[in-house]
């Protein structure tokens, strides 16, 4: 089972799972959990335990020393009530449909909670991209973007880079749609470079929604980020961009990680003095004078524990050791249910990762937002616009959590659920 990933990339897992749980059936226990607390047509909830469509599709590609090598390509859709399905492409070995399928019902609630016009897919081929040269990767890619050409498009279905693609390989799909179109389409993927309709600020978005919800959180429990101290597991995407912008805007980061291990200053670390993984890969430890390991990093006494590195990292082992006051998830399901559980008896808040780092799905909102109406926003503007979704998205999960008096998780799976079953509502069943 590959871990939990909702990067839009999703995607990756936007939620934890029991130990030998499918993705798919964590989904689906989500989605019960959730329709207990509202008063949703049965009927309605019926559905969402299903995709509207999978796609498997077979790719015979050449490799460099000219074997032709089959892999198998999935995309599922699970729900277009609320606007075109969006989620993540991974290359990864273990994808399998059923993980397609619970990925891409995760999406349907990131979406949701931030209310972007969008629901919910994922997407993916069975195969180890380690082994592939660049060559084969885009040959792969090429091919992939033509057997799933009739079921994407930007008024469609617009996937994302994920675990194993990246900006390149979302290039590739584009151009390969394209030439078949007959016309520069840029809005049908996102997280491209910039200079093909990439935004400014897609990077860093899923750690900037982290440090402005981790700032949110901190408020709403009386402190202020200059009195608070912060350890992030994880020094990639999500990590750096979350714990550079807490840094900057005055909180204490005592620990950063990366798979080697923690860096560990409880006088405050210098962020920006310390390389991202994008800049130097697994460096963490190299710059740090005083080092811990990971599972130490998870139980320090800090106000705020951001794990943003793995999926199932908080788990029944290890939650009752952890001494933050309040987790705040930066990777997609860092937190297995029954760590969840234990942390909700501890009354430790964990505010979910389909609202933490849902700065990902939003900024590749204002990407096809720009695609299709030929914009190119300034960078000032993508960070502006997205602070205001994530106050608004932050405001709806609060009240909520304040209303139903449930966990911060189920409040988001609520707002998140409540709007798709309104719109399922008002389009009623076809036919
Ligand atoms: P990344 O590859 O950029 O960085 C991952 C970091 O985690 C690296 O520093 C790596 O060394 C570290 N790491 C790897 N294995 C580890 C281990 N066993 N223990 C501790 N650290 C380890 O990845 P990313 O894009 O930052 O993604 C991190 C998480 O955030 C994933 O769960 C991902 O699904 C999620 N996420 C990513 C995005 C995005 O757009 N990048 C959006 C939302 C959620």
């Amino acid at each position: 089972m590959v871990p939990p990933q909702t990067t839009e990339n999703t995607d990756s897992n936007g939620a934890q799972q029991a130990s030998n749980e499918s993705a798919l059936e964590t989904a689906r226990r989500q989605l019960r959990h959730a329709a207990g607390h509202l008063e949703i047509d049965p009927n309605i909830v019926r559905r969402l335990r299903h995709p509207t469509e999978v796609h498997e599709v077979t790719l015979p590609v050449e490799r460099d020393d000219g074997r032709v090598e089959v892999f198998t390509g999935y995309r599922a859709q699970h729900d277009s009530v609320r606007g075109p399905y969006k989620g993540g492409l991974r290359y990864h070995p273990e994808v399998t449909r059923d993980e397609c399928v619970g990925l891409a019902m995760w999406m349907t609630w990131k979406c949701a909670v931030m209310d972007l016009p969008f629901g919910g897919a994922k997407g993916g081929v069975a195969v180890n991209p380690k082994e592939l040269s660049p060559q084969e990767k885009e040959r792969l890619t090429r091919r992939f973007a033509q057997e799933i050409r009739d079921v994407i498009g930007p008024m469609q279905d617009i996937p994302a880079p994920d675990m194993g693609t990246d900006p390149q390989t979302m290039a590739w799909l584009m151009d390969a749609y394209s030439m078949q179109e007959g016309e520069t389409i840029p809005g049908v993927v996102t997280g491209k470079p910039p200079v093909i309709g990439g935004s400014h600020g897609r990077e860093e978005a899923p750690g900037r929604s982290v440090a402005i919800i981790t700032q949110a959180v901190c408020e709403y429990y009386g402190r202020s980020l200059g009195d608070t101290t912060v350890a992030v597991q994880g020094y990639g995407s999500v990590g750096a961009s979350a714990a550079r912008l807490l840094d900057d805007r005055g909180a204490n980061i005592v620990a950063i990680s990366d798979v080697n291990g923690a860096m560990y200053d409880p006088s405050g670390i210098d962020t920006h003095s310390v390389p991202s993984h994008d800049e130097e890969p697994e460096a963490v430890t190299v710059y740090a004078d005083e080092t811990i390991s990971n599972e130490e990093l998870l139980t320090l006494d800090v106000d705020v524990l951001v794990p943003a590195a793995l999926g199932n990292v908080l788990t029944e082992a290890n939650a009752n050791a952890v001494r933050a006051d309040i987790v705040v998830e930066g990777a997609n399901g860092p937190t297995t249910s029954t760590a969840d559980s234990i942390l909700d008896e501890r009354e430790i808040p964990v505010v979910p990762d389909i609202l933490a780092n849902a700065g990902g799905v939003t900024v590749s909102y204002f990407e096809w937002l720009q695609d299709i109406n030929r914009q190119s926003w300034a960078l000032e503007r993508v960070n502006e616009e997205l602070e205001l979704e994530m106050e608004a998205a932050w405001t709806a999960v609060r009240d909520e959590f304040e209303s139903r008096t449930v966990s911060w998780r189920d409040a988001a799976y609520i707002v998140a659920l409540s709007r798709i079953a309104e719109a399922h509502n008002a389009r009623g069943l076809w036919p």
